[in-house]
């Protein structure tokens, strides 16, 4: 028997078939997710085709549905933030901010102005361009930011005139769950279904001839997969895929005075974001002492079960993560790398501890590859030049940050990364205005501010001739 509950056209709905969940602090199951069987989500897509005209036809009675969900997930946050903890491994704090965050990207575009796009009007003719709603959007979403990730989707997809199936991890299907059951109280039946299942769940979403559209976080690997699914039935896609953010240190940045902005933004989630720092090139004349300043943050850092007051970071998501970051961790020592490591709970729980790499050198898994967990390779430069073209050479192309007290200059070499953002002394701050996506492998397409909205319409242009 599970002990949540899917949201099928309005419906708390369970499953014949049930797959644990495994709480990342201790290593056991401690909870069943419904496993959605194929007839089950031929009825939430169903649903949501079924809902769609409905609730595309009153944009006032969205917005205000859109606050009301708002307002109802603030106030259940002490149900959900708890499962999120429990099955993410993330501190309950950020568990409870990840919740507030799906309110506020829900509120954001429940506000978004959506003025008249008035191409011409003249003696001749009045040209406009009116946005419309896709139909139905399935939403696929990996583990690290199970509920922030799916309000990106969901927010302006429900503004815009869609309905949604969403489809959350395998490894974190609970709390999305339990947002679906919340949720359910307020939105029309229909508008927004939740299914939890594998990863067979989501390729069967991503190939059903129901959903106009695939909006998918995750991996790039299934994003290219997705993309292979969606092309026969010319489905529109948002990709948001992974990274390899590179941090550039100039030679005029104060270590001591960057290290925490630094490591918070490596190691924020425990390295588990797509955009996270993921690889510091430093230059030779300071490389030891970034390297110690991020090496004393790193032993400071408290690990442990993410419902223990105090903890900064959790145990990596799951076990297949853990033994990816252990695996490029130890290639890089077994290559000559010195590890500088703080302190991790050991027996039960996939725990890591923060770890900076010393001497990593490109070519080394942990800085060619993305890492997604708690281990930052420190790189030396002597040529800003010869560093940006390290930051570039990849396939990846999500985000990047360059780091120094003149801001012009780092903004300049900021300019040339090629990458989605370029963020000067931080990195990792993002928000609901501003547009986020990828370039080369990072994705395809924008998420977030009006641009996210757009994503989820096809434009029509209304021309009415005048004479
Ligand atoms: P993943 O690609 O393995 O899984 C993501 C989701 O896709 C899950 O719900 C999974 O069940 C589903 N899925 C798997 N195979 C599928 C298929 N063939 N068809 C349809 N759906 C399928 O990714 P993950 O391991 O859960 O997440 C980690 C990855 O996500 C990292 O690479 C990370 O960088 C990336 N990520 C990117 C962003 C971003 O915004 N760019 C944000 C967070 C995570």
């Amino acid at each position: 028997m599970a002990d949540f509950t899917m949201t099928i056209d309005g419906e708390r709905v369970t499953s014949a078939g049930t797959f644990g969940v495994v709480n990342p602090a201790t290593g056991e199951v401690w909870a069943e997710a419904p496993d959605c069987s194929p007839g089950q989500l031929d009825e939430a897509l169903l649903a949501a085709q079924a809902a769609q005209p409905g609730w595309a036809a009153d944009l006032a009675a969205r917005r205000t549905a859109l606050h009301a969900a708002a307002d109802l997930l603030m106030a259940r946050v002490g149900e959900i933030a708890p499962v999120l903890t429990a099955e993410q491994g993330k501190p309950l704090k950020e568990a409870a901010e990840e919740v507030f965050g799906f309110a506020y990207w829900l509120k954001y575009y429940a506000d978004l102005p959506l003025p008249r796009e008035i191409l011409q009007d003249d003696e001749s003719a009045l040209v406009e361009v009116v946005r419309r709603p896709v139909g139905v959007v399935a939403a696929i979403t990996p583990w690290n930011f199970p509920l922030v990730l799916a309000s990106w989707k969901v927010a302006p997809a429900l503004l815009a005139g869609n309905t949604v199936v969403l489809k959350p991890s395998p490894y974190t299907p609970l709390a999305t769950l339990k947002a679906g059951e919340v949720l359910a109280e307020v939105l029309p039946a229909g508008v927004l279904n939740v299914v939890s299942g594998g990863d067979e769940l989501g390729a069967g979403l991503a190939r059903h001839e129901i959903p106009r559209k695939i909006s998918f976080t995750g991996s790039v690997a299934t994003g290219k997969n997705i993309a292979a699914a969606a092309a026969p039935d010319l489905k529109r896609l948002t990709l948001e895929l992974g990274g390899n953010d590179p941090a550039i240190l100039l030679d005029d940045v104060d270590p001591a005075e960057v290290a925490d902005r630094l490591f918070a933004a490596a190691f924020a989630n425990n390295g588990q974001v797509c955009a996270a720092v993921k690889r510091v090139y430093a230059p030779r004349s300071l490389y030891g002492e970034v390297v110690e300043a991020l090496a004393d943050r790193a032993r400071r850092a408290r690990v442990g079960d993410g419902t223990h007051d105090g903890v900064a970071l959790g145990p990596v998501n799951n076990r297949r993560q853990l033994d990816r970051v252990t695996g490029l961790v130890e290639r890089a020592r077994a290559g000559g790398a010195r590890l500088l490591a703080g302190k991790a709970p050991t027996g039960g729980g996939y725990f890591f501890p923060p770890t900076i790499v010393d001497g990593a050198v490109d070519g080394d898994g942990i800085v060619d590859e993305e890492q997604f967990g708690p281990a930052l390779p420190v790189v030396p430069y002597t040529d800003v030049e010869d560093a940006l073209a390290r930051a570039n050479g990849t396939t990846y192309g999500l985000s990047g940050s360059v780091w120094g007290t003149d801001t012009d200059r780092a903004a300049a070499v900021a300019e040339r990364l090629e990458c989605g953002t370029a963020w000067v002394n931080t990195h990792f701050a993002l928000g609901p205005h501003q547009p986020f996506g990828g370039h080369k492998w990072s994705g395809v397409g924008t998420e977030n501010g009006v641009w996210g909205y757009h994503s989820f319409t096809d434009l029509q242009v209304l021309h009415r001739a005048k004479a």
